[in-house]
């Protein structure tokens, strides 16, 4: 297993491979040929950021039987879009909109296991879906819930600026179809699943989507949330930990507050 992470290091931005707490860095991305430049820095010493830049994210809805609360289980995977505006990194803020905290609106996190496209792919199949994968990274979902069940499309529900965590690392080579699935909030535990319990399965999930448009490297599908985690205000701290992937830990300010 191979886990590359994405760093600010004295104001440069680079990819590196993560062990145990030291970075190698490397000379471009995962996503093509690379070498070591043989530059070594400690993890506690750089700023660790959402582990890629892409240029689309796909989420699915209705994953987990767990989550659908009396709503059919969808027969293809329920695709939507999350914008690359709404990502943001590890220990980044998530921000309550001021137009939710005025109504007092519902907003929930969403711990979702997210696959990183490694590379192009259009029209995949179940079978060699995987070859299109780099690895996975622990993503968030964050949702308002009246607009999700509300306004037609879910595109201000789930794509608002900061909606989107995603990380800290990306980890190829790993078993994905077995990982344990936590949300925590201030470290209570609000979901709590495997993502062997998935409706649609990862390489169903790229099937599908990638017969639709094309995946580019770098490009995220979170696969979906199980349970009904709680509502999330100013404060709180939300952590998404995967078995075998690590802690995603965010915080939450309202709109205003400095972060
Ligand atoms: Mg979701």
């Amino acid at each position: 297993m191979t886990k590359y992470v994405r760093y600010k290091f004295k104001n440069l931005i680079s990819y590196g491979i993560l062990d145990d707490v030291s970075i190698r860095e490397i000379s471009s991305s995962p996503f093509g040929e690379y070498n070591l430049t043989g530059i070594e820095v400690s993890v506690s010493d750089v700023r660790l950021l959402a582990p890629v830049s892409p240029s689309k994210i796909v989420a699915i809805g209705l994953n987990y039987n767990s989550h659908l609360d009396g709503r059919e289980a969808p027969s293809v995977p329920e695709a939507f879009y999350k914008v690359p505006t709404s990502l943001i990194g590890p220990e980044d803020s998530i921000i309550i909109p001021k137009e939710v905290l005025d109504n007092s609106l519902s907003i929930q996190p969403e711990a979702e296991l997210a696959v990183v496209i490694g590379k192009s792919c259009k029209r995949a199949t179940k079978n060699n879906a995987l070859d299109y994968v780099l690895g996975f990274t622990c993503g968030n979902d964050v949702s308002v819930r009246p607009w999700q069940k509300n306004d037609l499309q879910w595109w201000r529900a789930k794509s608002s600026d900061t909606f989107a965590p995603i990380g800290p690392v990306i980890v190829s080579g790993l078993q994905h179809d077995n990982l344990r699935l936590q949300a925590r909030i201030n470290g209570k535990v609000v979901q709590d699943q495997n993502t062997s319990d998935l409706i649609h399965n990862v390489p169903s999930i790229i099937e599908f989507v990638s017969s639709v448009v094309t995946l580019n490297p770098g490009d995220v599908i979170m696969t979906g949330t199980p349970g009904s985690p709680g509502d999330i205000k100013s404060g709180d701290i939300v952590e998404v930990d995967i078995g075998g992937i690590g802690v995603l830990k965010n915080f939450v300010k309202n709109e205003g507050e400095s972060i």
